[in-house]
């Protein structure tokens, strides 16, 4: 069978053939509500995991105090490569792999996404328009409101959250967090999801 586009498109990059592992996601393919981080770290590279470093420790965190588990979400990343040292994903980068992330989405058909930090909350009020992300107001002014979208003709309830790796030491952004958890736990509850 040939290659699907959307991930020759992600092996083509420097960050593709300099990574250990591609990291896809974990959790319920059949899920209602996906988490969408920025990129893999040093861990996530090893293990081909997301979210399973210091960040990681602090989603768990979160999905525990909402009362989900692996079970009940996805969890994917802008980038399915670490790039080097960690540094921000670069605008080919983000176009290069978010094709896959697309792919995923259309399969999952999640009715809630929470965009975790400014490249993946970015991402999605672009609409997907790389080009259009600088533009778009940061996390921390828009951390916590609720944006209806229509995404790849998908109704989707966008929930933007600061990165897990962000509040790990920012006391101030430890109490902005738990309420926006609070958001989180409103929505997931709602009948209507
Ligand atoms: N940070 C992310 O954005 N994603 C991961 O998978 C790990 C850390």
């Amino acid at each position: 069978m040939e290659e699907a586009d959307y991930i020759r498109l992600a092996k083509e990059t420097e960050i593709y053939r300099n990574c250990k592992n591609v990291v896809v996601g974990k959790g319920n393919l059949n899920a209602e509500i996906m988490f969408i981080g920025e990129a893999p770290g040093r861990k996530e590279d090893e293990q081909g995991l997301p979210f399973v470093g210091a960040a990681g420790k602090n989603l768990d965190k979160l999905l525990e105090k909402v009362g989900l588990s692996l079970n009940d979400v996805y969890i994917a990343n802008i980038l399915k490569c670490r790039p080097p040292e960690n540094r921000n994903p670069l605008p080919e980068e983000i176009k290069a792999h978010t094709p896959w992330l697309v792919e995923q989405i259309k399969q999952i058909k999640p009715k809630v996404i929470c965009s975790l930090g400014n490249y993946s909350t970015k991402f999605f009020f672009a609409d997907g328009k790389i080009e259009d992300m600088d533009k778009m107001p940061g996390i921390t002014q828009i951390h916590g409101k609720i944006k209806l979208m229509d995404f790849h003709g998908l109704k989707i309830k966008l929930i933007p959250l600061f990165h897990p790796a962000a509040i790990i030491y920012n006391r101030k952004l430890i109490d902005l967090w738990e309420n926006d958890m609070e958001i989180v736990k409103k929505e997931i509850s709602q009948k209507t999801l």
